[in-house]
């Protein structure tokens, strides 16, 4: 464990993973300075908490770095062109994130991470393994990328824990070189923050350093190459194994599925001849493909650490996913209707137009320079309507008019409050029984929404608005 006594440490940005760190590294030691552009009124606030803990806050100047720093605590948003690393690499400081920190400040006991990373499913896959680790009757937290920040729950003790289960983004995984989780999953792979990146190459090499390390286990996806790919490239402890996880029956060392069984035939005695029932598919709720698959990658990481069978079982089912995540909020006359505010991307409303047999598609924000062909393309066949919303919609309409032209489509040429239900109730007039309106709308809210939760909401209210004049 590092000494930090006295260590000049420079974190960017005054947001929550920041001041965590802050408080974290001055409690140990450090001199710690805070740099953030902002100059706001909340800055301001922020900055005179942390005067109270001996943190030196430095608003609005972003980008000159401390004299004496000898280290810089990055925060998640900051690009890695942002000219503060530029200074701290002149001056040849290193630079790390939170992770990193987090890392470092573990001690000889600390419980081992079980990480995740991926373009989707990282918080469902995480809050699932969390869930069967503590059905095997294990102290343990979902944790990283998601809730409580990752230093706060290191700082709790070695013995606070038996393992961690770690959401970590492709951010996080650039600023921590020196992690070397117990095992690890790489969900997939889409473009998604290449402007952060900058290519698609540089984001798949920080998702990869995820296996850079791992002891006993590297698990991937069997229909995403690239994922595997990332695991040979990894340079991994002796003995370490690739698990693969498949939708279909599985190959020796992998988890699959048999006739509606989730079956593992890597961590059995003999993988050549045997196959260990962990749950059914039913048991994983949604049972959409795309979560089947985050229910074996996260079955994965808790059979290699060891967890027997029946606590699989025992997780999934009491597992429940996050609000907007393919939420069913209610049927009403014979069509359910489902809040996918969650899919923000095309790589995420695939899977979930992928889930549903005939669907009345809610569409559209700020696209984040997405195409939209090959979404539209491979769904056109269950579009039994489309209702467009927000900034970007053309984009979608285009691509719609190119793979989809029978398509009936309603082009909602409002933003104010109402649309939502305008939206709601136009899904519901091109809707058939038996058919799902699916609100997964592959661009980000915030033309619309102050945030994808609030868009979820929105919509919630306006199919019960529905409901009651049903
Ligand atoms: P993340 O933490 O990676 O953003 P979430 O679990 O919050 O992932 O899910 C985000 C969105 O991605 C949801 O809308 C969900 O429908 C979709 N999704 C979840 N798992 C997958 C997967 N394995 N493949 C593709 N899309 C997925």
């Amino acid at each position: 464990m590092t000494s930090w006594q006295g260590r000049n440490v420079t974190v960017a940005g005054l947001g929550v993973s920041g001041v965590s760190a802050a408080r974290a590294l001055a409690g140990l030691g450090a001199v710690v300075t805070v740099v953030d552009g902002g100059d706001g009124e909340t800055h301001r606030a922020r900055a005179a908490e942390l005067a109270e803990a001996g943190i030196t806050a430095r608003l609005g100047d972003a980008e000159t770095l401390p004299e004496g720093t000898d280290l810089v605590v990055t925060s998640p948003g900051w690009k890695p062109t942002s000219p503060l690393f530029a200074a701290a690499a002149a001056a040849g400081v290193d630079v790390v994130g939170d992770v990193e920190i987090a890392w470092r400040l573990r001690g000889p006991d600390a419980a081992p991470w079980l990480a995740i990373t991926g373009t989707n499913g990282k918080t469902t896959t995480t809050q699932m393994l969390a869930s069967i680790l503590a059905a095997a009757g294990l102290r343990t937290a979902a944790v990283g990328n998601i809730g409580t920040p990752i230093v706060d729950v290191v700082l709790e003790g070695d013995d606070a824990y038996d393992v961690l289960a770690v959401e970590l983004s492709s951010y996080q995984l650039h600023w921590a070189p020196s992690l070397r989780a117990h095992s690890a999953a790489v969900l997939n792979l889409a473009p998604d923050h290449l402007d952060w990146h900058g290519s698609m190459e540089a984001y798949a090499a920080d998702k990869g350093r995820v296996y850079e390390g791992n002891q006993v286990a590297c698990v991937y996806n069997v229909a995403d190459k690239a994922t595997e790919d990332l695991v040979r490239e990894a340079d991994v402890e002796e003995g370490c194994r690739a698990i693969g996880f498949t939708l279909n029956a599985p190959a020796p060392s992998q988890l699959g599925v048999v006739d509606g069984i989730l079956v593992d035939r890597a961590f059995v005695p003999d993988r050549q001849k045997q196959a260990q029932e962990l749950a059914e598919v039913a048991d994983v709720r949604p049972p959409a493909p795309h979560n089947i698959a985050n229910a074996l990658a996260a079955a994965g990481l808790a059979r290699a650490y060891g967890v027997p069978a029946t606590a699989v079982r025992e997780g999934l089912r009491a597992f429940r996913p996050d609000a907007h995540r393919i939420e069913h909020v209610a049927d009403v006359d014979g069509v359910a209707y489902v809040d996918d505010s969650k899919a923000t991307n095309t790589h995420a409303t695939q899977a979930s137009l992928a889930a549903y047999e005939s669907i009345v598609w809610i569409a559209g924000g700020l696209a984040k320079g997405a195409t939209f062909d090959e979404l539209v393309a491979g769904a056109a066949a269950r579009l039994r309507g489309v209702v467009l919303i927000g900034a970007d919609r053309a984009l979608i309409r285009e691509a719609l008019a190119r793979h989809a032209p029978e398509v009936p489509v309603v082009d909602l040429d409002r933003t104010d409050t109402g649309a939502m239900s305008e939206a709601v109730r136009q899904a519901a007039r091109l809707a058939r029984p038996g058919d799902t309106v699916l609100m997964a709308p592959a661009c980000a809210s915030m033309d619309m929404f102050t945030n994808y939760n609030k868009r979820g909401d929105a919509f919630a209210a306006a199919v019960r608005e529905l409901g009651a004049s049903a």
